[in-house]
């Protein structure tokens, strides 16, 4: 079995050499975003220095170049999700952007007043504010599946609130602010016997675990470029080709027309119907890149690397007095959120910056979380392959220094 070859994978990340207060960078920031290892910065730098021009548009060898670097994203992409086809990935800004993009065409067109759409609790605001605009928009009504205080979501509930109404599941397959990991292939099969649709946000699932939109059987996967060791400004939705085929188009504008007159404009097949405009195509190439990296990394080695760094972290941070984990589900990857007494998290977050370690504090776009824990606000340490034990060590030393400050 691969394993992660911790020495050579830290050097294909320039970032992290950097120093922070002169001292070595700790960044458990990964969630948020990652960094970027050295082949994605070569793709996107030679985009640019060798062969920029626009796509799909000039017969010129570098527009021939630039078009064949970009579909040639796309292939990878295809067979890094396992999708039936290229022409099922589309290309946008981001997860944010890619369930926008389901929310107003397939939701303004297909769900009428009364149809209900089934979140989660601990939906990122991306998977949830989209599908309230449509609410108020059509009428639908939005249902939300509760989990405990451990960070699961109650099947039970989940299979009350699965009814003949529910038209579409949107839901996330790995929070960001509690590490759960959701049993979506198992949702995805009570929500098709239910006749609803179902969109799986991503956006942390694609960096920690292989996917496969075969196998999950889902109907739409959205995702982002940054947090894939990829470029930021890239994303990507799936979508089963017979329902973006059904689905108007998103954006107008060029490169997504078949004709175009002033009576009639006929659209542009799959995927271009949805990729209105000059793509971002130096961030495209670099995704392809990225994707090859991780692929060469493999995701066992990522898969029982990263349990492993769990595992020592949960013990590590445990020991901490006083500090309490949020998000301790069962099944759950190298996210650790917590709070200690008598420090709000963003003191703790710039106590432990002046020591080189980049947390990150807040809400994290999941203020129903924080809710439901009656917080306002957690610190978050959210690890990747290329952190360590060491590093693990080094912000638990902050942590104990951050306790002598507020004890
Ligand atoms: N969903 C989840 C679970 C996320 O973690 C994030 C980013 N934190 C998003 C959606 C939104 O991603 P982006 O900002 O890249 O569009």
């Amino acid at each position: 079995m691969k394993t992660i070859d911790i020495r050579k994978v830290r050097r294909d990340f320039p970032n992290l050499r950097v120093k922070v207060h002169g001292k070595p960078l700790v960044y458990f920031d990964n969630a948020a975003t990652t960094f970027k290892p050295r082949p994605v910065i070569e793709a996107v730098a030679g985009y640019y220095q060798e062969y920029t021009s626009n796509v799909h548009r000039g017969i010129h060898e570098l527009s021939e170049k630039a078009t064949a670097a970009y579909e040639g994203a796309r292939d990878k992409v295809q067979q890094f999700l396992n999708a039936r086809g290229s022409k099922e990935i589309i290309f946008t800004r981001g997860t944010t952007e890619s369930i926008n993009l389901v929310a107003y065409s397939y939701g303004r067109h297909f769900l009428k007043s009364g149809d209900e759409i089934l979140i989660s609790e601990m939906e990122h605001h991306s998977n949830i504010v989209p599908w309230q605009m449509l609410c108020e928009e059509k009428g639908c009504v939005l249902k939300v599946i509760p989990f405990n205080d451990q960070g699961e979501l109650s099947y039970e509930e989940f299979e009350k609130l699965l009814t003949a109404k529910t038209r579409l599941l949107s839901i996330v397959y790995i929070s960001n602010s509690l590490g759960t990991v959701n049993p979506v292939k198992k949702m995805i099969k009570a929500a098709h016997g239910r006749g609803a649709l179902v969109l799986v946000d991503a956006a942390q699932a694609v960096s920690h675990r292989a996917i496969d939109v075969q196998d999950l059987d889902c109907d739409f996967l959205a995702f982002s470029g940054h947090k894939l060791f990829g470029p930021t400004g890239t994303g990507v939705l799936y979508g089963k080709a017979q329902l973006l085929d059904a689905m108007p188009p998103f954006h107008g504008g060029g490169d997504m027309i078949s004709s175009v007159t002033f009576q009639k404009t006929t659209y542009a097949a799959l995927p271009y119907k949805f990729e209105a405009g000059t793509p971002h195509v130096a961030g495209v190439i670099g995704l392809g890149a990225a994707v090859d990296y991780v692929l060469s990394v493999g995701f066992n080695a990522i898969e029982g690397y990263e349990q492993k760094l769990l595992e020592y972290g949960t013990k590590a941070l445990s020991a901490v007095p006083g500090l309490k984990l949020i998000g301790t589900a069962k099944e759950k990857v190298s996210i650790l959120s917590f709070v200690l007494p008598n420090a709000h998290a963003h003191d703790i977050g710039t106590l432990v910056n002046d020591e080189g370690v980049a947390i990150r504090t807040g809400h994290h776009c999941t203020q129903p979380v924080m809710k439901h824990f009656g917080v306002p606000a957690t610190s978050r340490a959210s690890l990747t392959f290329y952190n360590t034990a060491e590093e693990i060590d080094a912000l638990v030393k902050a942590l104990r220094k951050v306790r002598e400050v507020f004890s």
